[in-house]
Parts: C-alpha cells; sequence; structure tokens
C-alpha cells in the first residue's frame, strides 16, 4: 500500500541533528524590499512617457521615490495626473523655493525630548518609533526630519519608557515616525508588553499609512500582539483618495477592527489629489465603507519642496461648506492647521 505524500510543511526541531530551515520573512518584508525605487521604474510600470520630468538625482538621493508595487497597481496607466502617482512622483517643482516654506515646518523639533518622544499636548505622547516608511509621500512634512538623532525603538525602547515613567498624566502613547508598522512585530510586542505593565497608560495609538500600501503588513503576528494587549487601541490611517482603498485595505481594515482597534483617517489637503468637494466626499464614503470614520483634513504643512501641492485657506473652506452641506456629520473631517507652540491642531473655521 502507497503512503500519501508527505505535507511539505516544515517543523523546526531542536535534537540538534535535524537541520532547522531559518523563520522565512514575513511576506510583507519582502514585498517592502521589492517596493518601486527608481523613477524610470515607475514610469516603466505606469506606461508613462520615460521623458516625464523629474527631480534632479542630488536632490532626489536625500528624499528617494519609494512605493510599493500594490499601490501602484491602484494607480491609472498612462494617466500623469492620477491622484495617487501625483503623491509620490517627485516633480521638478520640489526645487522650488517658496518663501515661509522650511524645513521643520510644524515646530517638532523644539520639543523632541530623549527617547524620541514629543509631548506637546496634554495627557498623549508621540513616538518618533522608525524613520522608515513603506512609501515616501512627496508632501511629507517629515521629509526633512533629522531622525538618526532620536528615535524612540532604539535601545529596546529603553529611554521611552523611561520619560513614560517620569511622567504618568501621559495616558496614551502614540506610535507615528516614519511609520511604526515599518518596525518588526518582535520590535513592537516588546514595546506593547512593557506599556501593558504601566497601570497609568490607558491608550495605545498608531498613526500609520501602511495598511493602506502595503495591506499585506496586517497579518497574523500583527494582529497577535494588537489583540492580546489591555490597551484600548485606535488606529489612525493616512488615505487622501478613495482610490487608495482596493478589496485588499478593506480586508486589513477589518482585520484591525476585529482586534479591537478604532479607526479613523486623517488625510492632507493636496491640489490636484483630492482638492474638490467631490473627492472628498467620494473618499469619506469609502472610508466609512471600510470601518474608518474620517478624523482631520489637514492643509499642507508648509514644508520645504512641497508648495506645489498647497490649497489656499480660502478654497478649503469653500470646500468643507460644500462637504458639509452634502454628508451627514459624522463624515465630515475636521479641517485644521498645525501650528507651532498650539496646545492642540488648530480648527480652521468655515
Ligand atoms: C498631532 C499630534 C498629536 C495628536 O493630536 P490629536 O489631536 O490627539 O490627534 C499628539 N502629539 C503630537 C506631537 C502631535 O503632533
Ligand atoms: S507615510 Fe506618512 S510619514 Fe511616511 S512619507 Fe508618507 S506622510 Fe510621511
Amino acid at each position: 500500500m502507497s503512503r500519501p505524500a508527505q505535507p511539505r510543511t516544515l517543523v523546526a526541531r531542536d535534537d540538534g541533528l535535524t537541520p532547522v530551515a531559518p523563520p522565512a520573512r514575513p511576506l510583507w518584508q519582502r514585498l517592502l524590499a521589492d517596493a518601486i525605487s527608481r523613477p524610470a521604474e515607475l514610469l516603466a510600470a505606469l506606461d508613462l512617457d520615460p521623458a516625464l520630468p523629474a527631480l534632479d538625482a542630488e536632490r532626489l538621493r536625500d528624499f528617494p521615490i519609494r512605493v510599493p508595487r500594490g499601490f501602484v497597481a491602484r494607480m491609472r496607466p498612462g494617466d500623469a495626473a492620477d491622484p495617487l502617482f501625483l503623491q509620490v512622483w517627485p516633480s521638478v517643482r520640489e526645487a522650488d523655493v517658496v518663501p515661509g516654506y522650511s524645513t521643520d515646518a510644524v515646530g517638532d523639533l523644539d520639543k523632541l525630548k530623549g527617547g524620541g518622544l514629543i509631548h506637546k499636548y496634554a495627557g498623549r505622547a508621540l513616538a518618533i518609533s522608525t524613520g522608515a516608511c513603506a512609501i515616501n509621500c512627496r508632501y511629507c512634512f517629515r521629509r526633512h526630519f533629522p531622525y538618526g538623532d532620536a528615535l524612540a525603538s532604539r535601545g529596546h525602547w529603553r529611554a521611552t519608557l523611561e520619560q513614560l515613567d517620569a511622567d504618568p498624566s501621559i495616558e496614551e502613547v502614540i506610535l507615528s515616525g516614519g511609520d511604526p508598522l515599518a518596525l518588526t512585530d518582535d520590535k513592537l510586542a516588546e514595546l506593547v508588553a512593557a506599556l501593558d505593565t504601566k497601570p497609568w497608560i490607558r491608550r495605545l495609538r498608531l498613526h500609520t499609512r501602511v495598511p493602506v500600501v502595503l495591506p499585506e503588513r496586517v497579518d497574523e503576528r500583527l494582529l497577535g500582539w494588537l489583540t492580546a494587549t489591555r490597551l484600548q487601541k485606535v488606529v489612525v490611517l493616512h488615505i487622501n483618495h478613495e482610490n487608495e482603498i482596493d478589496a485588499d485595505v478593506a480586508a486589513a481594515c477589518a482585520k484591525l477592527r476585529a482586534a479591537g482597534a478604532t479607526l479613523l483617517n486623517q488625510a492632507v489637503l493636496l491640489r490636484g489629489v483630492n482638492d474638490s468637494a467631490d473627492a472628498q466626499a467620494r473618499l469619506s464614503e469609502r472610508c466609512f465603507a471600510a470601518g474608518v470614520l474620517p478624523y482631520y483634513l489637514f492643509v499642507l504643512d508648509r514644508v520645504a519642496g512641497a508648495a506645489h501641492f498647497d490649497v489656499s485657506e480660502a478654497q478649503a473652506t469653500a470646500l468643507m461648506q460644500a462637504l458639509a452641506a452634502r454628508l451627514p456629520g459624522f463624515l465630515v473631517p475636521r479641517l485644521v492647521r498645525e501650528i507651532a507652540g498650539q496646545p492642540s491642531k488648530t480648527p480652521l473655521p468655515w
């Protein structure tokens, strides 16, 4: 009688005799390593004119192209005005020098404490956990941030945890970056386990774009530590256009919710990308369909290299009036600006 074929599962043995396969790198890390990193590659993938002018190579070295292929797949081929493409394409206009646009647009450098913690607002502190992101957004206000000097994840989070011990008024820890979900799950689980032991800490917040640009990141390992923590969890996503949400992103959102996280969205108002009431209404609707509530709509931080994305405040307030006239209140985000020295984001009246 012939035996059925052995299943090809690798089982780790510790008898010292059986060779053990090294643990496979998670899929998301392989996809991240495979992200598009050269302008020519992006143009070719989208069937765009290879002569489309791009930022010069020297400037591009400081803030390279980076975009996962799954995100590129959501762009319209042949359309240089695609709203997702515009967010990652290094336009020659990044070289424009525009008065009022600086390299520390939101005054974070003043507030940075040891341990990568920025404690600007009451009750909550934001940890610059890593400088890495899964995507490089050309309008990013942290594009000039000197990450090398101040990363919370250094040395098993020791300095961050010491900061938290020294200030029990901090009840909510916000992991930001860069993007905290660019860190490994071991690293994140280590922090969350330590936070779990500090009874005055109630909430864990993640500010992340990774579930949107690389939904494969929301895997069993991530869901493991996220589900296990006693902390209340809030995941603030960053989605600027409805086309960013496909079935995989919606499925990742559903998993985060099943793990007990409240999902919110913050977007940036970007010229040519989402600067119409129609685009914003569709974004809110698509977010809500995926279980994500609109939270903030930021006007652009005045960061050097991003001036061509700016939308005037007059246009922004007109847009908000039109948006509020067509959506239920809970789908209307708060229009805000980040102003250095203020005790919260500053709402812009409309
Ligand atoms: C934006 C931000 C927060 C969070 O503000 P919320 O209004 O609670 O969303 C916290 N700390 C810093 C330093 C921030 O920039
Ligand atoms: S994901 Fe966020 S932090 Fe990273 S480049 Fe984009 S906007 Fe900046």
